[in-house]
């Protein structure tokens, strides 16, 4: 069976001491295996990378973006092959694997614009014949440690912010959706892009505390669960890096009692069950301001998660395909049998769904809970999965205590016509993310992506202005020129325009 390799110095690594699984989660195959990098093949791509930096660091940021515009072009003309190779390893239905992909090139072309975004500031006669200014700097070897839910996307919002930046780059994706990865970093070799500049090892832990111990190493963006994002952030910044890191999620959507409901509803099935729960950014709570639209919620709900078309996510005209491993469909099980326990009202049970021909997929149906509190586990944790659960409140004031309240602040939303409500709610909700009649709201490539809480660890957000800030180091430079003849005397007062 084909092992999936790394890419080391623009060449094609193959290791095979220790191996992994890949599935296609439809059918429960294992269709490929990966090679699991050991400290020295991550050693390996530390060092090319590092033998790369000097001349990519100076190599001007307008002849970067030339080959970011080609990588761009070579990415919309692969965009079916990539958007299949997502869909068969993770699950996801093509249609969704495409939006991605569009994601992800939204931070490509954010990167082409490099020339512009580095240029820094200037100050003329900051004193007498002195002149300041800021320059951005690389900052050297930079790694990213990225989940399976975005295989393409999550990538991209990080290598090419990096590398036009003038920093080299080493990308860890996750070992479970590794192929569409690989071939985008290959599509980025294509356009030119210098050797050992990006280089992308495959594997685990293992692979991942290499780059954590490594000095060489200066910065860390990262994006997964919240136990692996504290770890990183913990273990990277007490070795002087500088990290990002991004975790779990558990996003609210408040439905207050003048919600344009038909709209309401539409968002709430897409954001719930796309991609079959299985994003940071999906919604998993409906908080519902009074037993009006509550019932009203109910009343539409239930009739079209059980109409959800459900199937191999290569298939084409579906709404959801199956979860990504049999681990995480038990897991998503676990949790509605635990609501069940826990007196949650199940109003659409997605268990033992099954697919005609994929008796071996790793399926559950969209899943509906009514009458959840905040003391249950299906309503604390990220279930990660097609299961939304219903909250009943009675006023605005009280669901904003609610999310605050929760541990995680990736994302939320609210539905209404009432702007003084939205204003309420966009001000005092402690959530990086938040959307007005907007049930996703994933920043476009120009702001920048992160939650608050226990969703991200550190200071700047992902890609957009806080990538740019992340990946480079800032120098104030003050310059003066003095006439030769002109040699002034010591000074030891602190030197003023006073
Ligand atoms: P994960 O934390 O299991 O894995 C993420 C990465 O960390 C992978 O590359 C994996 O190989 C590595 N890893 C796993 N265990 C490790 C360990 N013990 N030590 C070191 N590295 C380890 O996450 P996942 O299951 O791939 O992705 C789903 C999670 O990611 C969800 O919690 C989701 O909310 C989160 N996520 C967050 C965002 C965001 O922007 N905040 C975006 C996408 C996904």
């Amino acid at each position: 069976m084909h092992v999936i390799p790394h890419l080391i110095n623009g060449e094609r690594i193959s290791t095979q001491e220790r191996t992994a699984e890949v599935f296609n989660p439809s059918t429960g195959e294992v269709i490929q295996r990966l090679g699991l990098a050991d400290r020295a093949t991550v050693q390996q791509a530390i060092d090319a990378a590092q033998a790369a930096f000097p001349a990519w660091r100076n190599t001007p940021p307008a002849r970067r973006a030339q080959v970011l515009f080609r990588f761009k072009q070579l990415l919309e003309a692969n965009g079916e092959r990539i958007a299949r190779l997502i869909s068969e390893e993770h699950g996801k239905t093509l249609e969704d694997a495409a939006g991605e992909l569009k994601r992800g090139i939204e931070n490509v072309e954010f990167a082409c614009a490099a020339p512009e975004i580095l240029k820094g500031e200037y100050s003329r006669n900051v004193g007498p014949n002195i002149d300041a200014w800021s320059d951005l700097q690389p900052i050297g070897v930079v790694a990213g440690i990225t989940p399976f839910n975005f295989p393409a996307m999550v990538p991209l919002w990080m290598y090419p912010l990096a590398i036009a930046c003038g920093n080299t780059f080493i990308l860890k994706p996750s070992e479970r959706a590794p192929s569409s990865t690989l071939l985008i970093a290959e599509l980025f070799h294509e356009a030119g892009l210098p050797r050992g500049v990006l280089n992308l090892v495959q594997g685990d832990k293992e692979a991942v505390d290499a780059l954590l111990e490594a000095p060489q190493v200066k910065a860390l963006s990262f994006v997964g669960s919240t136990p692996i994002a504290e770890y990183i952030y913990a273990e990277g910044t007490r070795r002087g890096k500088r990290v990002q890191a991004l975790g779990g999620a558990k996003n609210h959507a408040v439905l207050m009692p003048d919600a344009d409901l038909e709209n309401a509803v539409g968002a709430l099935m897409g954001a719930a069950y796309g991609s079959c729960g299985e994003r940071c950014m999906a919604i998993s709570v409906a908080v519902c301001v009074g037993e009006r639209i509550a019932d009203a919620l109910v009343e539409r709900l239930v009739p079209q998660i059980a109409a959800l078309k459900i199937g191999a996510g290569t298939s084409r005209g579906l709404d959801m395909g199956p979860l990504v491993t049999a681990a995480a469909r038990d897991k998503v099980v676990g949790y509605i049998q635990d609501g069940v326990a826990a007196g949650a009202e199940l109003l659409v049970d997605g268990r033992g769904h099954s697919v005609a021909g994929h008796a071996h997929g790793y399926f559950v149906g969209g899943t509906l809970f009514d009458r959840v509190t905040p003391a249950m586990r299906i309503y604390q944790e990220e279930i990660f999965g097609p299961v939304l659960c219903i909250v009943r409140l009675n006023s605005l004031e009280e669901a904003i205590q609610l999310i605050n309240a929760h541990e995680y602040g990736n994302g939320t939303c609210i539905f209404t016509r009432d702007g003084e409500s939205a204003r309420l709610f966009c001000d005092e909700v402690e959530v990086g993310m938040v959307g007005v009649n907007v049930p996703l709201p994933v920043p476009v490539s120009y702001h920048s992506f992160g939650g608050w809480k226990r969703s991200l660890f550190g200071d700047l957000h992902a890609y957009g202005p806080d990538g740019v800030r992340f990946y480079t180091r800032k120098k104030a430079i003050t310059q003066r020129w003095p006439a030769r003849a002109n040699h002034e005397a010591a000074q030891f007062a602190f030197p003023s325009n006073g």
